[in-house]
């Protein structure tokens, strides 16, 4: 196949470095271009003060299957923890834990707001039925009184619309954690025997979530991959036999087939042949969220003694707050000074984003205040902006994703995965996941099995 490389892969995320190294295991020839000055996308870690600190709150899911952990434990040795999740979440003027403890739902939250909770779950199979947006389906697993209190704000916070104007397969791509809600309620209700906890856990790199993405990078380094960084991918043109992609300082790399993890809305703008216009119409209609990741250096110590906060509090647009050493056992990591994390989805044209560094941390300090947790003892603060985060869901996406999937799956000689290349809201192990069968779908001959790569995908459309 192919003339100068066999695999060219753009986007060196987690679904990348994966579908890399897995196809230069293979004995294929493989160039990975990635836009930034490294790699690891949002899987990768950043340093601030001396602490290795994630890009918002990153774990590894411990649903993780067994073989996938293997292997990356072969690349890591030890350094994958196990370890047990210490986070909490804000409802109303209470926080508790993550994963809910009925005892503690019981008797931190107001009785008013937990007889409603117990009255929902007497009667949430009579609201089941017209389940076409976020906000019915979510109320129709837990009920009106959590959605009011919970979900309906953290889905205005994290998609910037409220929960009526987002389609219901965002909801589905959340049940395990409506399911927990669930049974916190029931329990509540009495109707069902007490489940204590739901089920805890993540897997976590003693060096902070970037390690996993530096290990896999090596590993396709080690394999013969050739990594090119600083590498923006600006045109892909399709040939007969052969795909040319360029980059932006005029790099042209060749090769028999291509794996993009570039968002769809970019392949479908960059690509020639170009799509029909009704195909770049719906692209162009495929939106993300993006995200300020507000990094506050806390001196005296470790800030809590927990791994995350999640804010669903309108009245701040911060949604999450995490402090990365409380994620691993790493004795490195200073006893000093600390850092902090706080996420705030937003559009690159709210306010917010134009905001400095200074009123950022201002902002965090508000939201400490509002919701009682401890103040910081700020000596230093740093942002960063991520432009392209989660895919929004909103009603009627799905005609426009359909359209331009269908232009996507039809071009010879190109694979769109991973997070921005599916529009989907993957997880890591998901995202790793979807390269391996990416990379087995490649024929010994070279040729892409689009048949068993549509299986795969169905596979994944329903986990
Ligand atoms: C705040 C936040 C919290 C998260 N928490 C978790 C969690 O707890 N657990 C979990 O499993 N997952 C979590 N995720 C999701 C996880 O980060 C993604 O599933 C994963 O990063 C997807 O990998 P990917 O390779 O598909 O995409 P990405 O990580 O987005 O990688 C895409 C790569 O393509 C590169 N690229 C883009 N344009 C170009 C171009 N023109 N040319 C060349 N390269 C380009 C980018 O620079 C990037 O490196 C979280 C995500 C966010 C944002």
């Amino acid at each position: 196949m192919g003339t100068s490389h066999d695999l060219i892969v753009i986007g060196a995320g987690p679904a990348g470095l994966v579908a890399a190294w897995r196809a230069a295991q293979r004995g294929f020839k493989v160039t990975l271009l990635e836009r930034a000055d490294h790699v690891g996308g949002m899987g990768a870690s950043v340093e601030v003060a001396g602490i290795r600190c994630d890009q918002g709150s990153h774990r590894l899911d411990r649903a993780t299957p067994e073989g996938l952990l293997r292997d990356l434990r072969t690349l890591m040795g030890d350094d994958l923890q196990l370890r047990t999740r210490s986070s909490r979440i804000r409802v109303g003027d209470q926080w508790l834990s993550l994963p809910l403890r009925v005892d503690e739902v019981a008797r931190r939250l107001p009785a008013s707001l937990l007889a409603r909770i117990a009255k929902d779950s007497t009667t949430m199979s009579f609201r089941r039925g017209s389940e076409e947006s976020y906000a019915s389906v979510v109320q129709s697993r837990v009920g009106p009184a959590l959605y009011e209190s919970v979900y309906g704000p953290l889905a205005q916070k994290q998609w910037g619309m409220p929960g009526e104007n987002i389609s219901a397969e965002q909801a589905y791509r959340q049940s395990a954690r409506l399911s927990a809600w669930k049974v916190a309620g029931r329990a509540v209700g009495r109707l069902r025997r007490k489940k204590q906890q739901t089920a805890s856990g993540y897997y976590y790199p003693r060096n902070g979530f970037g390690e996993l993405v530096e290990a896999l990078a090596n590993a396709a380094v080690d394999s013969g991959v050739d990594i090119r960084l600083e590498a923006e991918v600006d045109r892909v043109r399709v040939y007969e036999d052969e795909v040319e992609v360029g980059t932006q300082d005029g790099d042209v790399v060749t090769g028999g087939l291509v794996f993009s993890t570039l968002p769809l809305p970019v392949l479908a703008r960059i690509s020639r042949p170009a799509p029909s216009l009704t195909s770049i119409e719906s692209a162009a209609r495929l939106r993300y969220r993006a995200m300020l990741l507000v990094y506050v250096v806390h001196e005296g110590g470790r800030w809590s003694r927990y791994d995350s906060h999640d804010i669903p509090d309108p009245r701040t647009p911060v949604l999450r707050i995490s402090e990365p050493a409380n994620y691993r056992d790493n004795p490195a990591d200073p006893d000093d000074h600390s850092v902090l994390c706080a996420e705030i989805p937003c559009s690159m044209t709210d306010e917010v984003w134009g905001l400095d560094d200074e009123s950022l941390a201002d902002l965090v300090d508000e939201t400490l205040g509002l919701t009682g947790l401890p103040s910081v003892n700020r000596v230093h603060v740093e942002t960063r902006r991520l432009g392209q985060v989660y895919p929004i869901y909103r009603l009627g996406y799905e005609n426009d994703l359909a359209e331009v999937d269908a232009w996507a799956r039809m071009i010879r000689r190109i694979v769109t995965l991973g997070r921005q290349g599916l529009f989907i809201f993957d997880n890591v192990h998901q995202a790793l996941l979807m390269a391996y069968d990416a990379v087995d779908a490649i024929r010994d001959d070279g040729r892409f099995d689009r048949y068993a790569w549509t299986v795969a995908r169905e596979r994944f459309s329903r986990s």
